[in-house]
């Protein structure tokens, strides 16, 4: 039979990364972080030169596409190595998620990117992280989550994680920015950032990460 699949879906900001990683430690399960497979796959199309809407060239990069992700025991996080290169913090800029966000409007790229996002089950329970992990890549798993926030809570949250990293950015910039992502995300044809029927719905804008982990496990625990 199959190992467990829990789906955390929901827009940038709401607190997913955080979640998932703790439930990840909590459950000894592993973790795909779908969001990381579509800005790898659009830091290559950039270093490749390829235009962000190209579906023609995008499609055999994507499912080609020469990346691995490991665990990473000393900072307790994935490594990730873009054709040889590590790309583990290259990825985390608004300039890549932007790109992640064009390239992931474009549904035969989203296509090719099913069967490796799939491979991620493997001999432990799987967290699955993203926009349509319950929709339509996990659409058989054991618990659905669909988390939100408000848009100034989730641009205040990015805010702080990008100044503590010392990166130049500004709270007004970020909020445009989350804004015109969750717009491109929100109505794209295919896979759109919408919760699956049998998801239970969260809104994170009041809650802490301890707060936010403590009710999802209450759903966990409550489905199982
Ligand atoms: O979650 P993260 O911000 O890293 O994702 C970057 C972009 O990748 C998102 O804005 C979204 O457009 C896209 N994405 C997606 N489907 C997923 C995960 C991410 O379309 N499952």
């Amino acid at each position: 039979a199959s190992m467990p699949v829990i789906t955390i879906d929901g827009p940038s900001g709401s607190g997913k990364g955080t979640v998932c990683r703790l439930l990840a430690q909590k459950l000894g399960w592993d973790v795909l972080d779908s969001g990381a497979i579509y800005r790898v796959l659009a830091l290559a199309a950039l270093h490749h030169q390829i235009a962000l809407d190209n579906e023609e060239a995008l499609v055999p990069l994507a499912a080609n596409l020469d990346v691995q992700f490991s665990f990473d025991t000393q900072s307790e996080s994935s490594k990730i190595i873009l054709e040889g290169e590590e790309v583990t913090h290259g990825i985390r800029n608004e300039e890549v998620g932007a790109a992640a966000s064009k390239v992931a409007a474009l549904p035969r790229v989203r296509e090719a990117l099913l069967r490796r996002q799939r491979a991620f089950r493997g001999d432990a329970g799987l967290i699955a992280d993203g926009r349509d992990m319950g929709t339509v890549v996990f659409p058989e798993a054991n618990v659905k989550i669909f988390l939100t926030a408000s848009a100034e809570e989730r641009a205040e949250r990015r805010f702080k994680e990008l100044k503590a990293k010392g990166l130049d950015v500004t709270l007004s910039g970020l909020l445009i920015d989350i804004k015109a992502r969750d717009e491109r995300d929100t109505n794209r044809a295919v896979a759109p950032l919408i919760p699956a029927e049998d998801a239970v719905s969260l809104d994170t804008t009041e809650l802490d990460a301890e707060q936010v982990f403590a009710k999802v496990m209450s759903i966990i625990d409550q489905a199982v």
